[in-house]
């Protein structure tokens, strides 16, 4: 069997390593240049804990991940609203969570892969045909070839999606947000693992990720889902956030390396069905958690390991069906728990803030700490 992963992402990289532990052969066509750096932190929790031991890597993530301590949240003048320690959350989940770079995560499962994976860089599908027996692809750079099948790990705007399945915007539910991250010189260590505003409708951050930088967080509240270009992008910073004091002002002063920076709606994706004939979508392509729920890349990375084993037991149509009834349930809950997340990640107004500032310190303390994870983590998914 011969497997085309469109998407070099977490969701497409862990499956190649996946389907290489079950000795099946497939290639990789990444958008991107090799080597991107950039992104956000990412949590990794249980799900993604579990796969990265069966996989050999959860050492070399640890190796790489960023320290945990204390996220101090402040309003706009710069008065403390709350604090709490991601260290009290990583005790609450056992101590199998750690927080890593999305850049180091792709370098960590890239080498392992690499070399039995055919990786081609800045390279994407531009036409597909499923004639029953195979798929036919074209490629960007005009070379063609056929597989047996195809999976569309090409993230939130996932073109293959679109190309199979139908436009982006049948799949689509906005949870009414904006967010951009991106990274940025600082000349001073920020003394947190989080430096947080918050203003009614508005949150912005910044973490320490070393080496003399910091990574970005910014959200706020926006209907809007249209893609904006570099310029209409810092416009719409500059209206939201552009009178904010520091650390916002030297974020939004910093230079935006747009190709590697993150803006985007928050909008979770719905797909009916994750397959068609010998296409199945992976990751944030079917099902786009949003970063509320801070589960994407471990669902991603538990949704790879199932495909790949049951990929290697059964003919497709029965693995492609298996796999999702062994996640959907998963997906379908912990795209509720993003839902109830947005609802108060950003209050509207200032009693709102008040009563965030009252009760997340307390949801985040170490008395209940463990019953807010079960609350709104993932339970472990059996991984066979
Ligand atoms: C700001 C932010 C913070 C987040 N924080 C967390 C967190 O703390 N914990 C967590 O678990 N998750 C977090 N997430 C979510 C997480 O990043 C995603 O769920 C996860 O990356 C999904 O992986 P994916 O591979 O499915 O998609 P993506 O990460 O989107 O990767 C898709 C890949 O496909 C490539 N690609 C795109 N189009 C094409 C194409 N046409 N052809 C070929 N390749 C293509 C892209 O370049 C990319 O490499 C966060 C997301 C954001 C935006």
């Amino acid at each position: 069997m011969r497997i085309l992963i469109a998407g070099g992402g977490p969701a497409g990289l862990t499956l190649a390593a996946c389907l290489k532990k079950q000795g099946i052969d497939c290639i990789i066509v990444e958008k991107a240049e090799k080597g991107r750096t950039g992104g956000y932190s990412i949590g990794l929790h249980i799900n993604g804990w579990n796969v990265a031991e069966r996989l050999g890597l959860i050492d070399e993530f640890k190796a790489k991940a960023m320290p945990l301590g204390p996220a101090l949240h402040r309003d706009r003048r710069g008065r403390k609203l709350f604090s709490y320690d991601y260290r009290t959350l990583a005790e609450a989940s056992g101590g199998r969570m750690l927080a890593i770079m999305r850049d180091r995560f792709q370098d960590v499962v890239t080498r392992h892969v690499e070399a039995d994976v055919d990786i081609r860089y800045e390279t994407t599908v531009s036409g597909i045909h499923d004639d029953g027996a195979g798929v036919d692809v074209t490629f960007s750079d005009g070379g063609i070839d056929r597989f047996d099948l195809v999976v569309g790990a090409d993230g939130y705007r996932s073109a293959l999606r679109a190309e199979v399945f139908g436009p982006h915007e049948d799949f689509l539910r906005p949870l009414g947000y904006r967010a951009s991250a991106w990274r940025m010189p600082i000349e001073y260590p920020l003394g947190a693992s989080f430096v947080g505003m918050m203003d009614v409708d508005h949150q912005g951050g910044l973490y320490d990720i070393g080496d003399g930088h910091a990574a970005t967080l910014f959200c706020w509240r926006d209907g809007r889902t249209e893609r904006l270009d570099a310029d209409a992008r810092r416009r719409v910073l500059v209206d939201e956030f552009g009178k904010w004091p520091e650390p916002v002002r030297s974020a939004l002063e910093a230079p935006i390396d747009w190709e590697n920076a993150f803006f985007d709606t928050v909008s979770q994706i719905e797909v009916p069905q994750w397959s068609k004939g010998r296409v199945v979508l992976l990751g944030d392509s079917a099902w786009c958690l949003t970063f509320l729920a801070g589960q994407g890349t471990s669902t991603a990375m538990a949704g790879a390991y199932i495909l790949a084993q049951e990929l290697a037991q059964k003919p497709h149509a029965e693995a492609f069906g298996a796999y999702e009834a062994r996640l959907r349930p998963l997906v379908t809950k912990m795209q509720a728990v993003s839902r109830k997340i947005g609802g108060h990640y950003i209050p509207q107004s200032r009693l709102g803030m008040r009563l965030q500032a009252w009760i997340l310190p307390i949801m985040l303390s170490r008395p209940f700490a463990r019953l807010s994870s079960r609350l709104f983590s993932a339970p472990p998914l059996d991984l066979g």
